[in-house]
Order: C-alpha cells, then sequence, then structure tokens
C-alpha cells in the first residue's frame, strides 16, 4: 500500500488544499515523505456533510453488524503487517516490541468493543411496565436505552500512535455507539495515521456501512481541528494530550451556539504515596519499581507516576539516588515534546534537589530520566514544580508527619491516578488518606504502579479536573461508549414500533432492568 498524503472523506480521498506538512523522524531529523495537504474548509464540509447522511444508517445498524466493522477493523491493521510497525517506528522513534504491542492492544480493544455490542446489554434497557390501575395516577408505559449523539470529532496523542490515535479507543467507542468518526489526525504521527485511516475504509466497505462513516482530515496547525469543533453537526469531542490544548478545544466547544461535551484526556502527576511501614521494610523494592515506572517508554505515558510522597526515610532516598545511575532514558516522541521535557526540567531545578540522574543515547532529542526532591512546604511555596513534566521526572516530597501527609493529599487537584504503597497496619492507620484519594482521582491503586492501564470493562482512565474536561467518563475500557450516547425514554410505543431492546419479548437476550429487577 502506498503513502499518499490524501485526505480520507468517506469512501473517497482529497487533496485540494495548498498547506502540506511532512512528518519528521524524532531521533534522526529526517523528515518522511510524503507531503501531507491540510484539508480545506469544504474538504471539512463534505465529511460532515456525508458523516450526516451516514448518521441516518449507521445509527441503525444493529450490535452484530457494528461488530463485524470493528472486527473488521482491527483484520485490516493487522493484515498492514511490517509497512505499519515500520512506518510508526520511524515516526515515533518507539522501539519495535512497543510498535508491536500497542497494535496488539490496539486490535484486542477494538475485539472487545466488539464484544460488547454483541452482548448487548451495554444499552441500558430500562423498562416501567404501564400500571392502568394505579391510583391515584394511572402509570404509562416507559422504557428507556442509549442511542448514539451524532456525528464525532476526534484529536488523537501523540504519545500512543495507534491506541490512542486514528483507530484508538475515542474511534472505537463512538463508532460502537453508531457515531461517525471525524478524525483530525496528530501531525507527529502522519503515515501512521493514513495506513490506520485505509485499514477504517476497506473495512466500512467491506462490512457495508455507509459512505462517511469516518473520515481521516490533515492539519498543518489548528484550522481544521477548530473548524471541526465549532462546526454546528459534531455533537461531542474526544481529545487525548496536553491540558492547554485540551482546554483550548473545550473553551471554543462552550462557545459554541450549542454547546457540546468535550471529552478531554489531559494528562496528570499521579501521586504515589508511601506508607511509614512499608517504606522501612520494602524501601529498596518499592524505589526500584517505582523508577522502571518512570522511565518507561520514556516517561511518556499520561499515567507516569510524577510525584512520591513519603514521610522522611533517608535509606528511601539514599536507594533511589543509587538506584537512579542505572536508569536509561531515550528519545522523545517528537522536538516539542522534547522541547518541553527540556524547559520543565531546568524550571525543577531552580527550586528542588536533584536526586538522581540516569543515563541518555546520544541521538537527537534524547533525555536522561532525573528525579527531583523538595518537602511538602516547599512544595506549597512553589506549587509550579508539582504540575506535570512529560517524560521520564518525578518529584519526590518528603512529609514530617502523618498530619501533613493528609494536608498535602486534601491540596491535591484532580488526577487520573493516585496509588498507595502500605502493609496491612499502614491502612488501618492511613484509612481516611484513602478516603481523601477517592475524591480526587478516577483509578486508585495499591501497591502497584499507575503505568500499564489495562483496557477492560471495569477500567476508569479520567479523574475530576484538570486531569479531564469530565469526571464522569472514562477514555480507556468498555465504559467509553456511553461518553457517545444520550438516554432517550419511549412512552406507550406499540411493541412494534420499540427498538429490539426494548421489545417485551426480548429478542436480543439482553439483561434489562425490568420494574426495578435485572433479567433476561
Ligand atoms: P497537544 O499539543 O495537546 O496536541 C494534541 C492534538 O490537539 C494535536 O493534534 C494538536 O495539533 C491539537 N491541538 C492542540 N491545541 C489545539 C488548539 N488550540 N486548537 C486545535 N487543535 C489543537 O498534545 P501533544 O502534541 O500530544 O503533546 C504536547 C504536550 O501534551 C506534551 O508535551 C505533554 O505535556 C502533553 N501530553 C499529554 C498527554 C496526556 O497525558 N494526556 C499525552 C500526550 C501529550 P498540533 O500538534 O498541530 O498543535
Amino acid at each position: 500500500m502506498n503513502l499518499t498524503g490524501r485526505n480520507i472523506i468517506g469512501f473517497e480521498t482529497f487533496s485540494e488544499g495548498n498547506v502540506a506538512i511532512q512528518a519528521i523522524n524524532p531521533a534522526s531529523g529526517a523528515t518522511l515523505a510524503p507531503l501531507y495537504y491540510q484539508a480545506t474548509i469544504d474538504e471539512l464540509q463534505y465529511a460532515v456533510e456525508k458523516a450526516m447522511k451516514a448518521f441516518q444508517i449507521f445509527r441503525k445498524k444493529s450490535g452484530r453488524e457494528k461488530a463485524a466493522f470493528l472486527e473488521d477493523i482491527a483484520n485490516e491493521i493487522e493484515n498492514l503487517g511490517d509497512l505499519l510497525i515500520e512506518r510508526y517506528i520511524s515516526e515515533s522513534g518507539l522501539p519495535q516490541g512497543r510498535a508491536i504491542g500497542e497494535r496488539g492492544r490496539t486490535t484486542a480493544q477494538l475485539r472487545l468493543f466488539a464484544q460488547l455490542l454483541k452482548e448487548g446489554s451495554w444499552v441500558n434497557a430500562r423498562i416501567d411496565k404501564a400500571l392502568p390501575e394505579r391510583q391515584p395516577a394511572p402509570r404509562p408505559d416507559l422504557r428507556s436505552i442509549e442511542k448514539p449523539l451524532g456525528v464525532v470529532g476526534i484529536f488523537g496523542a501523540s504519545n500512543f500512535p495507534l491506541a490512542f490515535s486514528v483507530a484508538g479507543g475515542d474511534t472505537a467507542s463512538a463508532l460502537a455507539a453508531g457515531c461517525p468518526v471525524i478524525f483530525k489526525a496528530h501531525p507527529a504521527h502522519l503515515g501512521t495515521s493514513e495506513l490506520v485511516g485505509k485499514a477504517i475504509q476497506k473495512a466500512a466497505a467491506a462490512t457495508n456501512m455507509p459512505d462517511g462513516v469516518f473520515s481521516l482530515l490533515f492539519d498543518a496547525g489548528h484550522d481544521i481541528g477548530t473548524a471541526l469543533v465549532q462546526h454546528p453537526d459534531i455533537k461531542a469531542i474526544g481529545f487525548t494530550g496536553s491540558f492547554k490544548g485540551g482546554k483550548a478545544l473545550f473553551n471554543l466547544a462552550m462557545n459554541r451556539k450549542e454547546p457540546i461535551p468535550v471529552y478531554a484526556e489531559m494528562g496528570s502527576v499521579n501521586p504515589v504515596f508511601v506508607l511509614p511501614d512499608i517504606a522501612e521494610k520494602k524501601y529498596s523494592e518499592i524505589a526500584q519499581q517505582y523508577l522502571a515506572s518512570v522511565a518507561l517508554g520514556v516517561g511518556q505515558f499520561c499515567t507516569n507516576p510524577g510525584m512520591l510522597v513519603v514521610q522522611k526515610n533517608d535509606s528511601f532516598v539514599k536507594t533511589l539516588e543509587e538506584l537512579s545511575t542505572d536508569l536509561q532514558g531515550g528519545t522523545m516522541l517528537t522536538g516539542g515534546i522534547f522541547e518541553n521535557y527540556t524547559k520543565g526540567v531546568q524550571q525543577s531545578k531552580q527550586y528542588a534537589s536533584v536526586i538522581g540522574i540516569g543515563k541518555k543515547p546520544i541521538s537527537l532529542n534524547s533525555v536522561e530520566p532525573i528525579i527531583f526532591k523538595t518537602t511538602a512546604i516547599d512544595l506549597a511555596a512553589n506549587p509550579h514544580l508539582g504540575e506535570e513534566i512529560f517524560g521520564p521526572t518525578s518529584l519526590v516530597v518528603e512529609v514530617e508527619s502523618k498530619e501533613q501527609m493528609m494536608t498535602f493529599a486534601e491540596s491535591l487537584e484532580g488526577h487520573l491516578t493516585a496509588t498507595v504503597h502500605g502493609t496491612e497496619k499502614d491502612f488501618e492507620e492511613y484509612e481516611s488518606l484513602l478516603t481523601i484519594l477517592e475524591q480526587k482521582v478516577g483509578r486508585i491503586l495499591l501497591n502497584g504502579f499507575p503505568t500499564g492501564v489495562e483496557v477492560s470493562h471495569a477500567m476508569v482512565h479520567g479523574g475530576p479536573f484538570p486531569a479531564t474536561t469530565d469526571a464522569r467518563s472514562t477514555s480507556v475500557g468498555t465504559m467509553a461508549i456511553t461518553r457517545f450516547t444520550r438516554p432517550i425514554c419511549y412512552q406507550n410505543f406499540p411493541d412494534n414500533l420499540l427498538p429490539d431492546e426494548l421489545k417485551s419479548s426480548n429478542p436480543l437476550n439482553i439483561w434489562r432492568l425490568v420494574d426495578g429487577n435485572f433479567e433476561k
């Protein structure tokens, strides 16, 4: 398959624009062919018109039909073979093992949504049967389910060129919900985006999906992304990236005539608390695992543990100092991310002490892991120290007492995750810490590390602002589907006019809440 640099609009491709961008290999600085032409406003309009028409057909597709589409996308991604892996590596600087692992995560994610659709109960069917004899007033027949919102705009993340990009979790959940997708490609991986976009296009045609169910547009700056969020026919936005980018898109969406939901996952510092008893007994093991988690993937994960809070413990800090020297850095995903990391680390050096520096390879845009240390009091005086620096760095915060640890936890903003390491004795003594943290994050972990986000039914990858713009949702796992649906209630409908999910005979054999009881 040849890369063309053309925007994908339904079953067609276009490149009418004259503003071009090119992907760059972050490790060598080499530009990668071909040129990608920014979509024109007319092309965006055409994509939206097609998607609107497609919505009227796609929203009526059965769970089995949508499942076949998602499974075929997974198959087509696998059929791209080495071509996809090689392009991924050259655009991201990430190693082959990561590329293959992420492809597996992406296809498994699509297949998990397909399984959810085939099982069918996700629609949250509720039936309150009519009570015509009820006094003082009869009750009508009321039945509700989740239905798709409409056409969705999605922005991919730089740090997962497959799993959080063109066919990633946002796209999979929107398509599963029955919403056509218009995807704005991330400029860091244009070729990877085109290859996956073509896989979706092929799967859509093969599984009889409507023309316009998926489009992929390129943007050299923010023109197309901005117009996408502002387009009156777009009904929701999915985004993963920086706070600045996510908040800007959120503000655009709130200022529309019709405000729409923006599900922006903007990352966080993911504090790790190490309680005193375990810190004394297992400091060496925890230090080792913590450092490995900080350096994993050159720290470019939204769940990277960017802060560790511990009561003053010299042995723990000394172990961190010793082990840090073995940590491996690497090439950052883009020149921009490299610059942000370098700037962030320089700033931290002014206010916190460096207790460990790892190694870095000799290549362009490469960085070494750095571990900083401060105290809770100094951090309160320099709060920017607690902000996320995207990359392999973390800040150890020493507290003097249990009370100071609790006060610190209370002061935290929203994060994706919080982790607590403790023994049984610690957890008894610090139970209230868990209560505080539960109100600050989307996922709370005991005796582990937050990197490695399982794609499953119970996963929550979200959290209160500023980790996301909507704490009620997750961007990973099957619960993500309800970001792109809304409930509809049918009152006094005869059986033949009801969706299959709500018909009295339950032809799809799904779990339903009937008069307050779950039944099949
Ligand atoms: P980003 O700058 O937020 O960009 C994400 C996507 O949104 C890109 O396609 C970007 O286009 C677009 N975009 C950003 N601001 C926009 C605006 N105002 N209007 C329209 N489109 C806009 O994130 P990134 O490129 O992935 O990485 C930059 C920084 O984001 C990193 O240094 C890191 O701090 C953070 N990041 C966080 C996470 C996370 O944890 N959630 C993941 C990845 C990155 P352009 O590239 O053309 O601006």
